[in-house]
């Protein structure tokens, strides 16, 4: 009996639209498989939905001065179409935040904690003051320990790919005000994940060394041979699915412990309405589990997931991880937040009815085992030389043909032509592929076929045979149909919306893909073709130019932004402002401040009287060569002691990009003691 198969697609995060990348290295494979099974006759549930929570969401939405629910309400609905444009054919496709979603990961939750699987500790976790908030993951900015980046987050370093904890962050500071944050005790449940190493290494280690991907398998086996750590598996945060337990206010579910728990809640739901039973696809060894996920995504599926739905005890491990690498566009890292990308919703304006061009470009460079690359030119490239070059032009010639010498009616022809095995052959082959996910593979043998027949024409030359040869004639357009028939059926995977007009064009139905393998004749001496239509058609260098102008477009404009410039303060009001005394002053005398390295100690001149003032500019000035200066001074700052020193106000600085310091001063020299503002 077919094993059933369940097959999820990394959720998408409700914080932005869609783009090539998560196309090529999620959605469109994990179609194509899906497609491809229901071909086979498999029992498919394909299933995703937008992941709602997470802190990037609350960050997005305080950024927009909106509400978090606006936020994922605006791109769940963007997302969800994008997909259903592009054909992606899930079963379900839903979002976390439903109440379904709420209960199914609180009972999870709690049927680990009935069962003793989690470790409850106290920890010491940064605080904003201001914005009275625990500061989890990305709510905290600080430096790499790693690498230096002085962007990394709470979880992880973007730059050099490390994961962190906020405690690790050198110099860390909140995301939410700009603040330097303080130490608070909080306690969370911790999932003791060393406590699942060698599960882990039996089941993956020894078990799939040869059947899943090495890239996969490498990182899994990195992570264990560092050992694991016990991870907490709840939060601080408003925004999320709540801690089910009653000393837990103020705690949501960790996002990575409830997203992929939204892949058994989608199922539900469509179990729901389908009259399934959603456990024969989770909880039953009948079951093939396969997880679609991009490779940042694997130590979740692969260890934490896993590890979770152990320690649940009902569940089924994956069978298959078939992670994938990263596309790039043009040469450069796709970034939401740089808006460096190729986005679905928008392609699929600017590009209507050419839905498979996408698929197909994208199929043909997916990052499979390494990165890869996406440019335009080479998109335009696979469109004209191959779809339409090849492709669409051999089934055109076939069909015109038909038409014009017989009416639209299937030839004569030797249903035991040799080249009839080509179809069932590129059958058996993509089916090879595609079980061992190796999608760029199975397309190439797809289109192998294409070329066959478009040779096969070309050498046969129906057009000039026609006149003499007439039987060799009806021969070659009865093999040709039949290649054109095959190619119909066997792109449906890939190219769904071309498969369904070729389908159509040829008067014929979809069949199963072991009636293709088996099969020599797809359409009979006899049978009546319909009307032809052009499939592919090609684009021209101005589209093409459009697109790269709006990239170098999006590439002036972040020139101008500095990625790096911390976010905005909270608000102020212009009556706060007023209070501001900032004032035009000279600086009079300057001397080093004793065992203080980095301080000054100044007389300057306000205007308004002459103060002293201690400033921490001793490693980017001498003495010397700042007498006589003029500055900016914060006069009316409260008074403090510095090193024993009463500090009267403060001199405004600026950061240079070496590091070094340097005075913000009035473009021309003015009379000390003028307002600024
Ligand atoms: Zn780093």
């Amino acid at each position: 009996m077919q094993k059933k198969k369940m097959i999820t697609a990394a959720l998408p995060y409700a914080n932005g639209p869609v783009h090539i990348g998560h196309l090529a290295g999620v959605y469109i494979p994990a179609d194509v498989y899906a497609r491809f099974q229901r071909r086979l006759g498999s029992d498919v549930a394909f299933i995703c939905g937008s992941d709602e929570h997470g802190i990037p969401i609350t960050i997005r939405a305080k950024k927009e001065g909106v509400t978090p629910q606006d936020i994922v309400d605006k791109y769940h609905s963007i997302i969800k179409k994008s997909f259903e444009d592009l054909g992606i054919s899930f079963d379900e496709y839903s979002r976390t935040s439903s109440e379904n979603h709420k209960k199914t990961s609180q009972d999870f939750f709690l049927k680990m904690y009935e069962k003793g699987k989690f470790t409850e500790e106290i920890s010491e976790q940064y605080y904003d003051e201001q914005a009275g908030e625990f500061l989890a993951d990305r709510y905290i900015v600080g430096t790499c320990p790693n690498c230096g980046n002085d962007g990394a987050y709470g979880d992880q370093c973007e730059k050099c790919g490390t994961t962190l904890s906020p405690s690790e962050l050198i110099n860390p500071k909140s995301a939410l005000s700009g603040n330097i944050p303080i130490l608070k005790e909080t306690k969370n449940w911790y999932l003791p994940l060393n406590e699942y190493e060698n599960f882990l290494n039996e089941w993956i280690i020894e078990g799939h060394k040869d059947d899943w991907k090495p890239n996969v398998y490498g990182q899994v086996k990195s992570w264990l041979n560092d050992g694991l750590k016990p991870r907490a598996m709840t939060r601080d945060l408003n925004w999320g699915v709540q801690v089910p337990l009653p000393d837990a206010e103020g705690k949501v579910l960790y996002v990575w412990f409830d997203a992929p728990i939204g892949y058994i809640s989608f199922t539900k739901e469509w179990a729901e309405k389908n009259g399934k039973n959603w456990k024969d696809y989770w909880q039953s060894n009948d079951s093939d589990l396969i997880h679609f996920i991009g490779k940042d995504n694997i130590v979740f599926h692969c260890i934490i997931f896993p590890a979770m739905m152990k320690a649940h005890g009902d569940y089924i491990m994956p069978t298959n991880v078939p992670a994938f690498e990263f596309l790039n566009l043009e040469n450069d890292k796709i970034s939401t937040s740089r808006n460096w990308a190729v986005w679905a919703h928008e392609y699929v304006e600017e590009f209507p009815g050419q839905q498979d061009v996408l698929r197909y470009a994208l199929l043909s460079s997916a990052p499979e085992t390494k990165d890869n690359n996406f440019t335009w030119k080479d998109f335009q490239t696979k469109n004209n030389s191959e779809l339409v070059g090849i492709f669409g032009n051999f089934i055109n010639r076939v069909a015109v043909l038909v038409h014009k010498y017989y009416d639209g009616v299937i030839p004569t022809g030797n249903e035991n032509a040799e080249e009839l095995s080509e179809i069932s052959k590129t059958a058996k082959e993509i089916n090879e592929y595609l079980s061992k996910y190796e999608f760029r593979n199975a397309l190439s043998a797809l289109m192998n076929l294409a070329r066959f027949g478009n040779q096969y024409l070309q050498t046969e030359e129906p057009w000039k045979t026609i006149k003499d040869q007439p039987e060799k004639a009806a021969n070659s357009l009865f093999v040709g149909a039949q290649i054109a028939v095959g190619l119909a059926q066997l792109c449906e995977p890939f190219m769904p919306f071309s498969s369904e007009k070729l389908l159509n064009m040829f008067n014929t139905e979809k069949i199963s893909w072991q009636e293709v393998e088996n099969a020599k004749v797809l359409v009979k001496t006899g049978h009546q073709i319909n009307e032809s239509s052009l499939l592919f058609s090609k684009i021209e260098d101005e589209t093409i130019d459009f697109q790269i102008q709006k990239l170098e477009n999006t590439k002036q404009s972040n020139a101008k932004t500095n990625p790096k410039a911390n976010p905005m303060k909270e608000e102020i009001t212009f009556d706060d402002f007023t209070k501001i005394d900032l004032r035009t002053a000279t600086i009079l005398e300057a001397e080093k401040v004793e065992k203080a390295d980095k301080l000054l100690k100044l007389k300057v001149d306000t205007g308004v009287d002459v103060r002293t003032v201690v400033s921490g500019i001793a490693e980017s000035f001498t003495p010397e060569e700042i007498i006589g200066k003029q500055v900016m001074i914060l006069l009316n700052l409260a008074p403090r002691k510095i090193r024993g020193i009463e500090s009267q106000g403060m001199l405004l600085l600026t950061t240079k990009p070496d590091g070094k310091l340097s005075f913000v001063t009035p473009d021309e020299t003015v009379e000390n003691g003028i307002e600024i503002g």
